[in-house]
C-alpha cells in the first residue's frame, strides 16, 4: 500500500528551498509542490524532456539523470524523465515518483550542496509539450451543479435525468486534440439547428463555450479484466492539472441524443503543462460526502477512506483576454472562482466507475473531471452557465461582453490549494486561443 495520502517530510510548511523564488509568498511552484513536465528550451531543437518545477525554474530531469545526482529508485525515476513523454515514468508507479520527490526535496532545501544548480533554466526560457502520449482519455460530468444547469437547458422538464446519482457518467473523448497551453484551434465548423429552423445547416459554430475542468493522468495501469478497488485508486493515480474542454454548444444541443457528444467537443481540449502529483496533494484531502436525502454509492463506490479524505479542495478560476484587452494592455477579466470539492463523485470512484467492467487503463491515459461548477452562479465552470443559456451577456468590465466566445479570445484556468498549516500550491495556469473559422 501506498504513502501517497499520508503527509511526510516533503510537505513540511517550515522548508524553503535555497531557489530564491520558490520562497516567494503565492509562488505556485514552492518546494512543497515539485510538479512535472515536459520541456526544452524555446526554439531550439533539443529533444523534450522531463522537469519539475521549483520558483520560477525547472529541473532538468535528463541533466540530472545524466549527471549521476541520484541513487537508487530515484535514479532510476530521473532516468525515465529524460524521455520525451512521461509515460514509463507513470508506469513505474507511486513509490518511483515517491522516491525522485523525496530526493528533489531534500536536494533543493535550504542548506543542501547545491549540486542541481547546474541542471536549473528559467521557466521562462522554456517551451512545453504534452507530458504524455495519451493513449486514451474519458471525460466524467461529475458536477451535479452543471449537470443541472446544462440539463434545464436543454430538457427544461426533465434536468437531471434518473442514472445520474448512481453512476459517475462519463464518455470516451478524442485525445488526438489534447494540447498543451499555448494551443490555438481554429472555430469549429459544423451541423447546427435552430430550434423554429424547418432544416439544420452548416457553418461556424455560434456558441463557442470553455469548460473549467481537472484533469486526471492515470499512472499504473491495470490488466484487462482485473477492475481497479476503490482504496487501491491512489496507486493508479499520476496527478492531476488544468483541463479545458472547449465546447461548441449549438453543435451539442443539435447531436447529443442519442449517443452523447462528438464533434461539439472533439475539435480541440487544452492541458497545463505542469501535473501536481497525488502525494503533492495530500495536506489538500478532504472528505467527501454524499446527502442523506440522495442515493448512497453501491459498494464498489462506497469506502471509510474515501469518506474521509476521498475529496480535494481545489480553487479553480476562469479569466478571459480579449483581443482589445491584450492591445490594451488590460488584466485579465475573472469571469468565476469554483472548487473541485464539489465534485459529486470523487476521483477514486471515477477509476473505480471505469474498470469496474475490466477496462484496461494505462499509463498516461487521461481523465476529464467535468465542468466543475458549485452551487452559486458566480462559480459556473462554462458560459453556458453564465450567460444562462446565452440569454444574458457577461460585462468584461472594459466596455466589452460576452455571452458566448470571440475570435481572438483567449480563456485561462488557474488552479491553486491553501490551508492553515500547509504551504499554498499552485497548478500554473492553463491558456489557449480562439482562431477564426476556417471556411
Ligand atoms: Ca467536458
Amino acid at each position: 500500500m501506498s504513502n501517497v495520502n499520508t503527509l511526510n517530510e516533503t510537505h513540511d510548511l517550515a522548508l524553503k528551498s535555497w531557489v530564491g523564488s520558490a520562497n516567494q509568498t503565492n509562488s505556485d511552484f514552492p518546494i512543497q509542490n515539485l510538479p512535472f513536465a515536459i520541456f526544452r528550451r524555446s526554439g531550439s531543437s533539443e529533444e523534450f524532456r522531463g522537469g519539475v518545477a521549483i520558483g520560477d525554474q525547472v529541473v532538468d530531469l535528463a541533466a540530472v539523470d545524466e549527471k549521476a545526482l541520484f541513487l537508487g529508485e530515484a535514479a532510476t525515476a530521473a532516468k525515465a524523465c529524460s524521455q520525451p513523454t512521461l509515460n514509463n515514468f507513470m508506469g513505474m508507479g507511486v513509490a518511483y515518483a515517491s522516491a525522485l520527490r523525496l530526493a528533489l526535496s531534500r536536494a533543493l532545501r535550504e542548506g543542501a550542496d547545491k549540486s542541481l544548480e547546474s541542471c536549473l533554466i528559467a521557466q521562462s526560457d522554456v517551451e512545453f509539450d504534452l507530458p504524455a502520449t495519451i493513449g486514451d482519455y474519458t471525460d466524467f460530468y461529475t458536477s451535479v451543479h452543471h449537470a443541472t444547469s446544462v440539463g434545464k437547458l436543454f430538457r427544461p422538464d426533465n434536468p437531471l435525468l434518473p442514472n445520474y446519482k448512481w453512476v459517475p457518467i462519463g464518455y470516451h473523448g478524442r485525445s488526438s486534440s489534447i494540447g498543451v497551453s499555448g494551443q490555438t484551434f481554429h472555430r469549429p465548423v459544423g451541423q447546427t439547428k435552430a430550434p423554429d429552423a424547418e432544416a439544420p445547416s452548416l457553418g461556424p459554430c455560434k456558441r463557442l463555450d470553455y469548460e473549467l475542468e481537472l484533469g486526471i493522468y492515470i499512472g499504473q495501469g491495470n490488466e484487462m479484466g482485473d477492475a481497479i478497488k476503490l482504496d487501491d485508486s491512489d496507486n493508479h493515480v499520476f496527478g492531476f492539472c488544468l483541463f479545458n474542454d472547449w465546447s461548441a454548444r449549438d453543435i451539442q444541443a443539435w447531436e447529443y441524443q442519442p449517443l452523447g457528444p462528438f464533434l461539439a467537443k472533439n475539435f480541440a481540449s487544452t492541458v497545463s503543462p505542469w501535473i501536481v502529483t497525488l502525494e503533492a496533494m495530500a495536506p489538500f484531502r478532504t472528505p467527501w460526502t454524499r446527502d442523506a436525502a440522495d442515493p448512497q454509492p453501491l459498494p464498489y463506490l462506497e469506502s471509510g477512506a474515501n469518506r474521509e479524505q476521498g475529496a480535494f479542495d481545489i480553487k479553480l478560476e476562469v479569466l478571459i483576454q480579449t483581443e482589445k484587452m491584450r492591445v490594451e494592455n488590460q488584466q485579465d477579466k475573472s469571469v468565476s472562482l469554483s472548487n473541485f470539492s464539489y465534485s459529486y463523485w470523487t476521483v477514486a470512484q471515477m477509476v473505480a466507475h471505469h474498470t469496474v467492467n475490466g477496462c484496461n487503463l494505462k499509463p498516461g491515459d487521461f481523465l476529464g473531471s467535468g465542468t466543475q461548477s458549485g452551487p452559486d452562479y458566480e462559480e459556473s465552470g462554462s458560459l453556458l452557465e453564465l450567460s444562462r443559456g446565452g440569454k444574458e451577456s457577461i460585462d468584461l468590465g472594459n466596455g466589452e461582453s460576452r455571452t458566448f466566445l470571440n475570435d481572438g479570445d483567449t480563456v485561462v484556468l488557474k488552479g491553486w490549494c491553501k490551508k492553515e498549516g500547509a504551504a499554498r500550491i499552485g497548478f500554473g495556469e492553463v491558456r489557449s486561443t480562439v482562431l477564426p473559422a476556417k471556411i
